[in-house]
């Protein structure tokens, strides 16, 4: 930083970099420019935001001997030989020499220029990955450069920082325009500060200019992979910045959210009461507790935003029926979403059972019903007739207008995204009053990281599972065992118990998915002519589909054959055994969730992981958790060691999966401290929250507009 003479006198005042446009750098016309705005690339902040991904370290000169294969390194010798090679492909290979040893430096593609220019005796230096060769090790196509006898070897006093680029936007220009956006900031460090100094100082945050540099021209010396570590001064500083950013745009969503109005329901206690007599079970201390926290938010006059999560089997359902019923009590409709057909189904059925003897009249509405049908589902839901409507997509349609919605309930949200989240809302919107929302997921994340995830959203938590469950014995087998595996299936289905048998493939192909759950349906009814094979996969007309999971949930079929379109709250409690084959392939929250689908009744049920050929490191580590656990919360921590956040919360269900610096692994231990620097400048500091949302989300995500 330059000191002295810029606080004495009066700096004139730059205009900020948000505010300059890129086309003010040397060297950007309009098609540079059009390729920058590409990337994202309008103004020179941006520039500044648009972070390297990795660098390279040419600050200084390796002995040849000191080269490692493998590594990308800087080198400078004189060439010795230089000759054109007739190999499988033809090539120029030149041997360089530096005294301690040799390599060659091969380029397969060269023209007359350079075969005249590369000849013994130049001084030569490269820049390239290692690798091994025949006679020893080369670099192919480096970058390289003649230097004259006498010159210094071209190092650099930074690390070389490696951006995202494009065609037509190398990694040259772009590191040309961001040393002039540095001079620029250099100029006037304080311009692209948002933080107040107290947030800075109480978080241990380095000032954003220095950060910046930092980041983009790592000093000499510094190891090219100590900018990408959790501790790095200016990493960790951006980092924050950009989950603070993330987790502000959801806080004034919610804000905003918060301004607006919803009908308070009365508590319906003498309905409510009614409800929970019928059941046959009685709700589990965390039931009660989070049935508490949705009927007070119900209470108040503003939308509820609520997200209910528990484990696979935790009762969410039931908690979900309790807060129709407290809006039916207030005469308000309610529209229950799945993700799936299947779930939808059963979800009507459920709440059929529930409601309809106590005269809660509830309708289905998928998008395959027939027009007839159709029209009469949407006519109920129109007049007011239908107090709960439970569906897939099919329900926010244009067409589907509610009498009165007051209640919108989303099963499954991981299924769902942000955006979709907002979509939902603004539908049933009536007379200025909005909705309530329920979302309910099996996907259990680490608090801290829910507190950033779903900053927008209060969250409840179903952490105990209704008494009598037993945990599931889990194995892991190797496929060679299958006929041992079908005999265990015939001795558990003579003792009255049922089984799923899961088939998947390697590839996300539904139609080959199908192919096989039917080819292994047919071998199983062979290899088990005693027992009743259903089948039931996604391909299947709906009405061949709904007849074999009745036929399941019925005991009239022993084993069902399926694929994973039975992941997701699928409930038959008589069923104790599963095989999943293939589980090498499916990630840890899928197989949870299949697992999920036993141990739903009092007998003691089992998981069998069938896999294929030998397991890789990965997918032994996998299997192995889920061999030690059940504990949907454990499971998710180690999910998100092994496979990260984007795969757990879904690459469409926050921005967070396209974080730019910050990796909410490595930095969860921030979150804490991102949350509360949020609050502190939602009290304080209103001015800096757009700017620093705009930064890092831009103005393109629905929920970066705040
Ligand atoms: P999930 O949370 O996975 O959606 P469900 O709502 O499908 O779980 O519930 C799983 C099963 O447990 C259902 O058969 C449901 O009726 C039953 N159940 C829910 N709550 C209780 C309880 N408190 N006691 C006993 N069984 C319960
Ligand atoms: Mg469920």
């Amino acid at each position: 930083m330059r000191a002295g003479a810029a606080s004495l006198t009066r700096p004139e005042p730059a205009p900020p970099l948000e505010a300059t446009p890129v086309t003010e750098l040397h060297g950007v016309g309009p098609g540079t420019a059009a390729k920058l705005a590409a990337l994202g690339i309008e103004t020179v902040l941006d520039l500044l935001f648009h972070l390297p991904l990795r660098y390279e370290d040419r600050t200084r000169v390796h002995a040849i001997e000191d080269l490692h294969t493998g590594r990308a390194a800087l080198t400078c010798g004189r060439i010795e030989d230089a000759r054109v090679r007739f190999g499988r492909r033809r090539s120029l290979v030149v041997t360089i020499g530096d005294g301690t040893a040799a390599m060659a430096m091969r380029l397969f593609h060269f023209n007359e220029n350079q075969r005249r220019q590369l000849r013994p005796g130049r001084r030569i230096a490269c820049y390239g990955e290692v690798r091994p060769s025949a006679g020893g090790i080369e670099m192919v196509h480096p970058e390289y450069r003649l230097i004259e006898d006498g010159a210094a070897a071209p190092t650099s006093d930074r690390l070389t920082p490696v951006y995202s680029a494009s065609m037509g936007l190398g990694q040259t220009l772009l590191r040309r325009l961001t040393d002039q956006a540095l001079d620029r900031l250099e100029r006037n460090p304080d311009v692209a500060e948002l933080l107040p100094e107290a947030i800075a100082v109480r978080h241990r945050l380095v000032a954003i200019g220095h950060a910046l540099r930092a980041i983009h021209r790592p000093p000499a010396g510094t190891d090219p992979e100590a900018p990408l570590h959790a501790e790095h001064p200016a990493r960790r500083r951006l980092a924050f910045e950009e989950l603070l950013a993330h987790h502000l745009a959801l806080r004034v969503l919610r804000r905003r959210l918060d301004a607006r109005q919803a009908a308070g329901f009365g508590r319906g206690d003498a309905l409510v009461q009614r409800f929970i007599d019928s059941l046959p079970f009685r709700l589990t201390a965390a039931q009660h507790r989070v049935v508490r926290e949705i009927r007070a938010d119900l209470a108040r006059p503003r939308p509820m935003h609520r997200l209910v999560q528990g484990d696979v089997g935790a009762g969410k359902t039931v908690v979900a029926a309790l807060a129709a019923v407290v809006a039916v009590a207030s005469r308000r409709q309610v529209a229950m979403m799945a993700p799936t057909e299947l779930l939808a189904e059963q979800h009507y059925a459920s709440f059929r059972g529930w409601l309809e003897p106590l005269g809660i009249p509830v309708a289905w509405l998928s998008g395959r019903l027939g027009s007839r049908e159709r029209a009469r589902a949407v006519a109920g839901i129109a007049d007011g007739r239908t107090a709960v409507a439970v569906g897939t997509h099919a329900l926010f349609q244009s067409q589907v207008a509610f009498a009165g919605l007051g209640l919108v309930i989303v099963d499954e949200q991981h299924r769902f995204g942000v955006e979709q989240r907002l979509a939902l809302r603004g539908k049933g919107e009536r007379g200025g009053l909005l909705p309530h929302q329920l979302i309910m997921t099996a996907t259990p994340i680490p608090r801290t990281l829910a507190m950033t995830a779903y900053a927008d959203l209060d969250v409840s938590v179903i952490d105990e599972l209704p008494p009598g469950r037993t945990p599931v014995d889990t194995a892991v087998a190797p496929s060679q065992r299958r006929s041992e595996i079908v005999a265990r299936i015939r001795r558990a289905c003579a003792g009255g118990e049922q089984a799923y048998w899961v088939c998947t493939t390697i590839e996300e192909s539904e139609a080959l998915a199908c192919r096989a759950a039917e080819d292994t349906a047919r071998e199983l009814a062979e290899a088990l002519p005693d027992l009743r094979v259903g089948l039931v996969h996604g391909r299947m007309p709906p009405a061949e589909k709904d007849a074999a999971m009745a036929a399941f949930k019925e005991a009239r079929t022993d084993v069902l054959v399926a694929t994973t379109v039975i992941e997701v709250g699928v409930d038959v409690p008589n069923a104790s055994l599963m095989i999943i084959e293939n589980a090498e392939r499916l990630g840890l929250a899928q197989l949870h969730q299949l697992r999920g689908r036993v141990g739903r009744g009092a007998r003691r049920s089992a998981c069998v992981m069938m896999y294929d050929g030998p397991l890789t490191g990965m997918a032994r580590s996998r299997l192995e958790v889920l061999r030690a656990t059940t504990d949907g919360f454990e499971i998710a921590r180690r999910d998100l060691e092994i496979r990260g956040p984007g795969e757990l919360l879904g690459t469409r269900q926050t921005g967070l999966a396209r974080l730019r610096i910050a990796d909410l692994v490595r930095d969860l231990p921030l979150l804490r401290d991102v949350e509360r620097a949020a609050s502190d400048l939602l009290a304080g500091h209103e001015s800096r929250i757009a700017p620093l949302v705009r930064r890092w989300i831009g103005a393109g995500a629905d929920y970066g507009r705040a």
